[in-house]
């Protein structure tokens, strides 16, 4: 409201030259100090006091104007106008303060509002008893705290239990000790459950005296959240980690430990004990991964599964027992395992194996090595079984056979044959023999067994029983192969047309795919006829790939050699696919002509032989003859070709020259 008062117009002229000294109309403008008045015109209606100051006759003048009304007029000279001015004065500059303070006091307000507003945490100031003095809300926090509960004792709110219960022991602590506290509460709002980290420390007088107790902290939801969730990754990857963990160490057929877990365990067992002894064998089980790969996979199994729990059956709780391998278990257990226990556990494998589909014996080997005496570290003590168990597997007399330290020298010699067979030119070391293979009538030469010779520099004279298998394993057999043929195609002019060469051929050579072109390309290359080549196979080669097998004595029979089949006997396929390979003639094994004729078995088993090569108008060749009483038999039943050091032993080439000149 802007003041009224317009006297000016109206006036008489002297009034108008006298000053209005003060004016004072609260209302409508505090801090006006002059106006202009006009007579005739109204004052302003106020209950507020109006000062006005005049000269003596100016005074006079408005008094008449103004008779009534809270207009105090006074003369300038006045001395109670002068204070009552000055009161009026001091009054304006005051409120004029206060004004001006209430201003800031609204701006801080705000702008601490927004402060607050923009903090998320909670504060609560609380007196000594606990009432509520002044909080902080942060826009999360659940509505029981509003403006009405300020005085009141927070005890009596609403609130969770859990969060009372740790105010009101610190109420009671903080103002005694003087410490603070730290909590954490839960509040609830809507759904959600929201977790608070909470502090509660004392707040002084001005004395130093504790006046209360101030509760700030913020929401800790999601970090508790996050760390839950953290904390449930870390379970769930501990767990996986277990899993694999066994994965790894556990075979997945039978459920036993596997090889590395045998292992670890072994070694672990080794370390805590000092001299007691401890022994590890291992078992092979012969042929059990050929059945596994020729019947139905869940006949395969079912076979592994009754060997696993013969073995448990056989074994007791101090023994470890694994799967080693495919078609090997490895046990290990305190003590001396005496040859007889290993026995038993054999026998209880060997024991025929009933499944859905049919029946199976199997028949198995064991290597045995004992801690400390054949050796003190893991790795040792593994290999000194392994090697047992190798050689119980290669000679076949014994079924377990305990390591001996000549095992592993005839170990390390292997090794040593290994390395030398890997030389860059060592053809340059090999050279040929040959052996007659006669007429059993007649006894006219009518082959020549081609027969590799190794004598090294470094370990002189190799036998062939011991360097063609590790020669098969590492593949150099078939560069030996080639360079054996080009050699005999220099060989072969030398002798009469009637003669022809009978070579072996290496299971692992026969399954290389190109073999048919690469064998009949040397020949061709120098000009010889396959026709004079006979090719000896192993039936060791049906087993490992019928198929492809088949298909490459298909190839070789059309490039017009002839095959035999060596070592005939000893194999594990029998006699039944004979009639479906070109075959031309059959080996029998010179092991079956050890005890021949004297030997029931052997002598039965050469006569069915026979009488099978016989039906199939195949020839037969009688290997390893040493004795001339075989001859006559053989030759009464009709066996067609003899080999054997009786008739010669393998020749070097001259002596072989000799034979013809
Ligand atoms: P194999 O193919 O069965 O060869 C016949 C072996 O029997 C030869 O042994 C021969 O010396 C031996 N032998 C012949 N007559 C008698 C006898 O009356 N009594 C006894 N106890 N043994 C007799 P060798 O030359 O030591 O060869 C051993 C094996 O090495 C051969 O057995 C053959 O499997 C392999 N071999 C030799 N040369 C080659 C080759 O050039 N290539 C391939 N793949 N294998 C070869
Ligand atoms: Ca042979
Ligand atoms: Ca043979």
């Amino acid at each position: 409201m802007k003041p009224v008062i317009q006297y000016r117009s109206s006036l008489p002229e002297e009034l108008k030259r006298d000053d209005v000294v003060a004016v004072r109309d609260a209302q409508a403008a505090p801090d006006a100090l002059s106006v202009d008045l006009d007579a005739g015109d109204e004052l302003p209606s106020t209950d507020l006091p109006l000062l006005l100051f005049f000269s003596e006759r100016t005074r006079s003048l408005l008094s008449q104007l103004h008779k009534n009304g809270p207009v105090e007029l006074f003369n300038r000279s006045d001395s109670n106008g002068r204070h009552a001015l000055k009161q009026a004065i001091d009054r304006l500059s005051y409120e004029k303060r206060i004004k001006e303070m209430e201003k800031t006091i609204a701006t801080i307000r705000i702008e601490h509002e927004a402060l607050l507003n923009s903090i998320d945490d909670l504060v609560i100031v609380l007196s000594r008893e606990g009432a509520i003095l002044w909080f902080h809300r942060p826009s999360n926090f659940p509505d029981i705290l509003d403006s009405a509960v300020v005085g009141r004792d927070i005890r009596s709110l609403p609130l969770p239990a859990e969060f009372i219960k740790a105010v009101d022991t610190a109420l009671v602590e903080i103002c005694a000790a003087g410490h603070y506290r730290s909590f954490q509460a839960v509040f609830e709002t809507g759904q959600k459950k929201r977790t608070f980290e909470l502090k509660a420390s004392s707040r002084e007088d001005g004395t130093g005296a504790c006046a209360g107790i101030t509760i700030s902290g913020r929401e800790i939801t999601e970090l508790v959240e996050t760390r839950l969730s953290l904390s449930r990754m870390t379970e769930e990857l501990e767990e996986s980690f277990l899993r694999a963990f066994e994965l790894a160490f556990t075979d997945q057929i039978t459920g036993l430990p596997n090889r590395e877990a045998l292992l670890q365990t072994l070694e672990m067992t080794m370390e805590n004990r000092n001299d007691e002894r401890l022994a590890l064998m291992l078992l092979h089980v012969r042929n059990l991964s050929n059945i596994r790969n020729s019947t139905r996979f869940d006949t395969g199994n079912q076979i592994l599964k009754t060997m696993v729990e013969r073995l448990k059956n056989e074994t007791d709780r101090e023994t470890f027992l694994a799967r080693y391998g495919d078609d090997e278990f490895g046990l290990f257990m305190p003590g001396d395992m005496a040859e007889a226990e290993a026995a038993r556990l054999i026998r209880a494998i060997e024991a025929p194996v009933k499944t859905d589909s049919m029946d199976f014996t199997l028949s198995c080997t064991a290597g045995l090595a004992v801690f400390p005496d054949d050796a003190t570290e893991m790795e040792a003590l593994v290999q000194s079984a392994e090697i047992a168990l190798r050689e119980a597997r290669e000679h076949g007399v014994e079924k377990v056979r305990l390591f001996s330290p000549e095992d592993r020298q005839r170990l390390n010699y292997r090794m040593h044959v290994e390395t030398e067979l890997l030389r860059p030119n060592i053809t340059d070391e090999m050279s040929l023999v040959y052996q007659p293979i006669v007429d059993a009538s007649t006894r006219k030469i009518r082959y020549l067994e081609v027969l590799l010779r190794w004598t090294s520099p470094v370990l002189g004279d190799v036998p062939p029983d011991l360097f063609i298998p590790l020669a098969e394993k590492n593949g150099v057999i078939i560069s030996l192969t080639n360079w054996m043929i080009t050699e005999s195609t220099k060989v072969l002019p030398l002798l009469p047309a009637d003669i022809r060469f009978s070579v072996n051929l290496s299971p692992v050579h026969l399954l290389v795919p190109t073999l048919v072109d690469d064998i009949a390309g040397l020949i061709e290359e120098h000009h010889m006829d396959p026709d004079r080549y006979k090719i000896e196979i192993t039936e060791g080669v049906f087993i490992r790939d019928p198929v492809e097998a088949t298909q490459r004595i298909h190839g070789l029979k059309s490039r017009g050699f002839t095959i035999a089949l060596d070592d005939f006997g000893v194999g594990f396929s029998g006699l039944s696919y004979l009639g479906l390979l070109p075959v031309d003639s059959i080996k029998i094994d010179r092991s079956f002509l050890q005890g021949y004729p004297d030997d029931r078995r052997s002598t039965a088993l050469i006569e069915s032989i026979l009488t099978l090569t016989r039906s199939f108008g195949i020839d037969s060749i009688a290997e390893g003859v040493e004795r001339e009483e075989q001859i006559e038999h053989l030759n009464r039943l009709g066996c067609s070709m003899l080999q054997g050091f009786l008739l010669s032993r393998p020749l070097k080439e001259q002596a072989m020259l000799a034979l013809f000149s």
